[in-house]
């Protein structure tokens, strides 16, 4: 599989990253030792680089992984921590957790928030530069849905990597349109950024057109990998064939995820918290007062699960 670097940072990674978030309890809820063996698999089928979050839970199956194979990825992570010892705490969770002495790439996770964020986590952003001086980690970025953050960052000297999200629908992109992310996601490529990018496929709301969205991703000539998130040793397999450039995909098992994300109306006590922290607008309240979730305009990130106190929300 085709290899490139992050930008200035020297880190090599395949052009495919094995996404973790699909695996883990915000979405499919796999047991660790069935997520440890899809992870394996990616390993073994050549994947050497694997995306998590403090959030995604997935650190145990990638410890697991890493011991079966023998086979050290580079590994991205990121966390919501706002202030420097909420950030210090998610690097020793990552550390121990992944039972590692380094992190190769470490984002503020900032999937919904504005270009203020570096003020707002200055603190957490300081931690990540002081243990990148430290050695424990090797490269600091930054994981955003919203354009005007990826034109902060291709600004800022303490920017490594960016990650962000794209995909042909523009499905998911808060604070501008797609091109104005593309064009955004360039200013970060010219100024050195090293760019992976997530949701190429919406999250899995564009997977009956698979193979346009990667068509797509991968012609935009301003990335060094894309995140894919894989939920099965099938999926790896298809994702690594198409990203070999084999032919024979006909023979493998389409990957057709009919996945979505439901509330159960009968458990919903209209809270509202669904409909706050979605930065899609996707959830709102029908006819009943309860919660029901447009699919149009979900991009199953699942970050509304763990916000539900009456666990009404699922992955059907
Ligand atoms: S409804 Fe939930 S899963 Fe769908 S985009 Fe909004 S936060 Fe993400
Ligand atoms: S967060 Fe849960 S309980 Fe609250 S409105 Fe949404 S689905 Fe209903």
């Amino acid at each position: 599989m085709k290899k490139n670097i992050l930008g200035n940072t020297g880190i090599e990674v395949t052009e495919l990253c094995f996404g973790a978030l699909p695996m883990g309890p915000l979405q499919k809820d796999l047991s660790v030792e069935e997520s440890a063996e899809i992870v394996a698999y990616a390993l073994k089928s050549g994947i050497t680089f694997v995306d998590t979050a403090q959030m995604y839970k997935t650190y145990s199956p990638i410890k697991a992984a890493i011991k079966e194979t023998g086979i050290r990825p580079v590994i991205a992570t990121k966390s919501t921590a706002a202030s420097y010892e909420e950030m210090e705490e998610a690097m020793e969770e990552a550390l121990d957790e992944m039972g590692i002495d380094y992190i190769d790439i470490f984002h503020l996770h900032a999937a919904k928030v504005n270009p203020d964020v570096f003020d707002i986590r200055k603190g957490a952003l300081q931690c990540l530069l002081d243990y990148k001086s430290k050695g424990i980690i090797k490269a600091v970025g930054i994981s955003t849905h919203n354009v005007k953050v990826v034109e902060a960052a291709a600004e800022r000297q303490d920017i490594d990597i960016v990650f962000p999200l794209i995909n042909k629908a523009g499905r998911g992109i808060v604070g501008g349109t797609e091109e104005e992310m593309r064009a955004a996601i360039s200013m970060c490529r010219q100024n050195g950024k090293g760019i992976y990018l997530m949701k190429v496929l919406g999250g899995g709301t564009l997977l009956d057109e698979y193979s346009e969205c990667m068509e797509y991703a991968r012609n935009l000539d301003c990335y060094d990998s894309i995140a894919v998130g894989m939920v099965s040793k099938e999926e790896v397999l298809y994702n690594v064939k198409y990203f070999n450039n084999e032919k024979d995909l006909d023979d493998i098992i389409k990957i057709k995820n009919k996945k979505s994300i439901q509330v159960l109306q009968g458990a919903c006590i209209s809270c509202g918290k669904c409909i706050e922290v979605c930065h899609n607008g996707a959830p709102s309240y029908d006819h009943t007062g309860k919660s029901y979730i447009d699919q149009s305009k979900c991009i199953q990130c699942g970050y509304c699960i763990p916000e539900c106190p009456a666990f009404a929300i699922r992955m059907a």
